[in-house]
């Protein structure tokens, strides 16, 4: 099982570093072709203007299309990664999304005085121990469809959620030590490529 990395910019090794420590290979994925060899892909966290316009690019619209909305590989998108996926901005409509996820999202939605922070969230499907998430510049959602089941929120915002084969959290899982979600994503990694054979 191979887990991709889009890997346009943003927090790349950082998701490297907590699948290594569960024993799982990653690839970085920064054409089209690399798509072939994964099981599953993360979005990471960085700068999501940035990271669309590298991947209008390399040609990775279509493919991604493709492989998340017609095939159902899984996709974990955190912060500007779940922005990516979403169907659009509600603060800035002129950005470009994927819309792989029902949801709208409010990008910078913290405000400019928090820039970051950590946060112990409760997660559902994670178990009883809270979870520190750790926020960056980040986005919450905004908008939620009929289809998309919330799974986690801080001070009664959205940060976490998922839809089918897509979920994406508002905060970055990567940069604490604690690798539930990372191993809850590999478990939809690893269902979906079994029901591929
Ligand atoms: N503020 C960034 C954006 O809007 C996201 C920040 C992050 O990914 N940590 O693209």
């Amino acid at each position: 099982m191979i887990i991709g990395i889009l890997s346009m910019q943003g927090a790349i090794e950082e998701h490297e570093a907590a699948f290594r420590k569960l024993d799982l290979t990653t690839l970085r994925v920064k054409k089209p072709v690399d798509l072939q060899s994964v099981d599953g892909l993360v979005f990471p966290g960085g700068e999501s203007t940035t990271m669309i316009r590298l991947m209008a690019l390399s040609g990775l619209f279509e493919p991604l299309a493709e492989l998340i909305g017609r095939k159902k590989m899984p996709v974990y998108g955190t912060c500007a990664g779940m922005i990516l996926l979403s169907k659009g901005v509600t603060n800035y409509s002129e950005q470009r999304c994927l819309g792989l996820i029902d949801i709208w999202v409010e990008r910078n939605a913290f405000g400019r005085q928090i820039d970051s922070f950590e946060a112990p969230i409760m997660i559902d499907d994670l178990g009883k121990e809270a979870f520190p998430a750790v926020f960056i510049r980040a986005p919450l959602i905004r908008h939620i469809g009929p289809e998309v089941r919330l799974m986690a929120t801080y001070r009664q915002e959205a940060i976490m959620a998922r839809q089918d084969n897509v979920l994406v959290s508002a905060f970055h899982p990567e940069l604490t030590g604690d690798l539930r979600i990372h191993m809850y994503f590999s478990q939809m990694v690893s269902g979906w490529r079994h029901s591929q054979s």
